[in-house]
């Protein structure tokens, strides 16, 4: 069987800029993630990249996405929209830009339902709109249903957008920095309803905050310099990260800014590992060379020492 979502080897560049290099990884039917690193780090990019949502002007390079094994760089957009959805869906920061503020919140529930064939019937899709707003927390559902967005708070507008993304069933959903904003009690709050109503999806979490990981995604990717520096275990990563940039943001905490920023790069390939200027184990080569990638300890690792 293959992996729910497999990126290969993926690179994705401007006319003149390359962005991303070289990024693998796969998600599993189930399986929970961490992206972590800081901000310009090119998690959304990757994010973007695998909804199929690359902002104009920005394309994919090399390297592949596979959804259940199907090349979805390859698919017609008509057959990714309809993927997307029931398929793999995407929780932004902002969400309440993704509400349309001249329909109520009913009538966009009950028209995402029937366009992705999840209910049978109008009646049967406010039924399960009013279901889903009681699971993301609304006691008084109706007037919830009956309300345009721009007379819900920016908390309810995320629940709302919760409950629209999660009442589709999709196999994966990719939450970029969707709790960033919130004071550190909404944002536990909103991370333990997003977990809690992710249950039987898989869900790539996408965060700055490292620590907000612990105990709560089983595996963890950490980027930096549009790489994936280091990945595996969230556990194992936490108790010992063995890249210098996953070092620091353990000792940075949050925020850790653009640690290392990159000084070289051309259209082909970056130079050198993105954390050569600050690391304590900086070698020779480690500013011109970007290391491959090495199985270590049960984990994927970039860099020269390994
Ligand atoms: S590749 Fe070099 S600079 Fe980068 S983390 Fe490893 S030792 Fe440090």
């Amino acid at each position: 069987m293959p992996p729910l979502l497999q990126v290969k080897n993926l690179s994705v560049a401007t006319k003149n800029r390359l962005i991303l290099q070289d990024l693998s990884l796969e998600i599993e039917e189930g399986e929970t993630w961490g992206l972590v690193g800081s901000s310009g780090a090119g998690k959304s990019m990757l994010a973007r990249s695998m909804a199929g949502l690359l902002p104009r002007g920005i394309s994919v390079k090399n390297g592949h996405i596979f959804y259940r094994g199907t090349d979805w760089l390859k698919m017609k957009e008509s057959d990714r929209r309809r993927i997307r959805g029931r398929g793999i869906g995407f929780l932004v920061q902002n969400t309440a830009s993704g509400l349309d503020p001249v329909y109520t919140v009913e009538q966009q529930m009950v028209e995402t339902l029937l366009a992705n064939d999840c209910a049978d019937s109008k009646e049967g899709a406010i039924d399960i709109s009013a279901d889903w707003l009681g699971k993301v927390g609304f006691n008084r559902v109706q007037r919830i249903l009956s309300s345009y967005p721009h007379s819900l708070s920016g908390g309810m507008a995320q629940r709302v957008y919760l409950a629209i993304v999660f009442m589709l069933k999709p196999k994966l959903v990719i939450a970029d920095e969707f709790s960033t904003g919130l004071d550190s009690t909404s944002e536990k709050e909103m991370l333990g309803l997003l977990f809690q109503v992710a249950k039987g999806s898989s869900l790539l979490m996408i965060t700055h905050n490292i620590l907000l990981l612990e105990g709560l995604t089983e595996k963890l990717a950490v980027m930096n310099g549009g790489v994936i520096v280091e990945a595996g275990p969230t556990e194992r990563i936490l108790e010992n990260p063995l890249h210098g940039y996953s070092q620091a943001l353990l000792q940075a905490g949050d925020p850790c800014g653009s640690i290392g920023a990159r000084g070289l790069s051309t259209s082909e390939s970056f130079c050198g590992c993105v954390f050569s200027k600050r690391c304590a184990h900086s070698q020779e080569n480690c500013a011109s060379q970007l290391p491959e990638v090495r199985e270590v300890d049960g984990r994927k690792v970039r860099c020269h020492r390994y």
